[in-house]
């Protein structure tokens, strides 16, 4: 059982205790006995404890840093929400394939920004812009936003504004099982709670530090009887030897701890595993030991933006791939949604 994420060090920028959350976190950290250092910036976060790039990476990944979100401009999230929500950047997982070995570079510590109702306020203004259209906000674009929530609970604030909101929505993925908190939130239907899910295999040796496939199945089930509507996103779909049988089992698990009420309006996203030559090269930095093929012999190579391309599986796989899941979904799961393939 994965442990609800607890910070090994905590960093406050200064201006973050001008707000409540900020004060409030300070407070319960040094009744934690969780070591705190001030710092002027997040970009002054340097020294960590640690003699090589391996250990400083894991002290950063159990490291958060209280901040003031300054800019409010958001970006897009095309396209399963209009705009990114920023809540929180970082994430106390070790998933091998995690796009955040990239993105984050050399900051791979979690930050939480405290400035919430001027999050909210932001976001208020893009839904007027865009109303009576629906305005949709991913909550999860920069981090596993649920992993570090029961610490924050700014996430069950985010599904109540939503909730009362009258053209805006909520959207985020976790592959944490750490939700009881956002069980009694008033989301209103407004808020799509997916969970990012796998075969048993693929969570045992490529995802260390999140919530295990059983954990995740019984934190859905729970979702689905607070009423919300449902998502899983199947990612990265992995192609190891008994692939097949894997997912199958994943499938014959859910249906048999979810709901039936639930699975009326249930989504599903599959997303097929895929690298770049640079991510590849972090991952051997950051997971040397790790069973990940990254062959780029195997592969069929997708040309990308700014000239970044992407290995994916080679044509013949991908159809497999879409047949045999998207079989499963149709035999499990008749009334769910396949959003898309990609
Ligand atoms: Fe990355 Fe998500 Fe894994 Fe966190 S849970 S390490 S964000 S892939």
């Amino acid at each position: 059982m994965v442990k609800p994420f607890v910070p090994q060090l905590v960093y406050i920028e200064p201006r973050a205790l001008d707000y409540p959350l900020g004060r409030e976190l300070k407070d319960k950290f040094e009744k934690m006995g969780v070591e705190i250092r001030q710092t002027t910036s997040h970009n002054q976060v340097r020294n960590l404890p640690g003699d090589n790039h391996f250990q400083q990476y894991r002290v950063a990944k159990s490291t958060l840093v209280i901040g003031v979100r300054k800019t409010l401009k958001f970006d897009t999230s095309k396209p399963s929400a209009e705009y990114a929500i920023p809540f929180a950047t970082g994430c106390m997982g070790h998933c091998h394939y995690c796009y955040l070995q990239t993105t984050m570079g050399s900051k791979p510590y979690i930050r939480t920004y405290v400035n919430v109702d001027e999050i909210f306020e932001a976001a208020d203004q893009y839904m007027a812009e865009r109303a009576p259209e629906f305005t949709r906000f991913e909550a999860s674009c920069t981090s596993d936003i649920v992993g570090v929530d029961h610490l924050t609970h700014t996430l069950k604030k985010a599904i109540e504004h939503f909730g009362v909101s009258e053209f805006g929505k909520l959207r985020f993925v976790t592959k944490f099982a750490h939700v009881d908190h956002l069980l009694d939130a008033k989301h209103n239907e407004k808020t799509r709670f997916r969970f990012s899910m796998n075969a048993d295999y693929v969570i045992k040796y490529l995802e260390p530090g999140t919530s295990r496939l059983d954990e995740r199945i019984e934190a859905a089930a729970k979702v689905a009887k607070a009423g919300y509507p449902l998502g899983f996103i199947i990612a990265p779909i992995y192609l190891y030897d008994d692939w097949k049988a894997g997912y199958q089992t994943l499938f014959e698990k859910l249906e048999a701890k979810l709901p039936a009420y639930a699975t009326k309006n249930l989504t599903f996203e599959l997303i097929q595993h895929r690298f770049t030559k640079p991510a590849k090269r972090v991952i051997e930095k950051n997971y040397p030991m790790t069973k990940l093929e990254m062959d780029e012999e195997k592969r069929q190579y997708k040309w990308g933006r700014y000239g970044i391309g992407k290995y994916v599986y080679k044509k013949d796989e991908q159809t497999d791939i879409k047949e045999t899941l998207g079989g499963y979904i149709e035999k499990f799961f008749p009334k769910a949604e396949l959003e898309y393939f990609t």
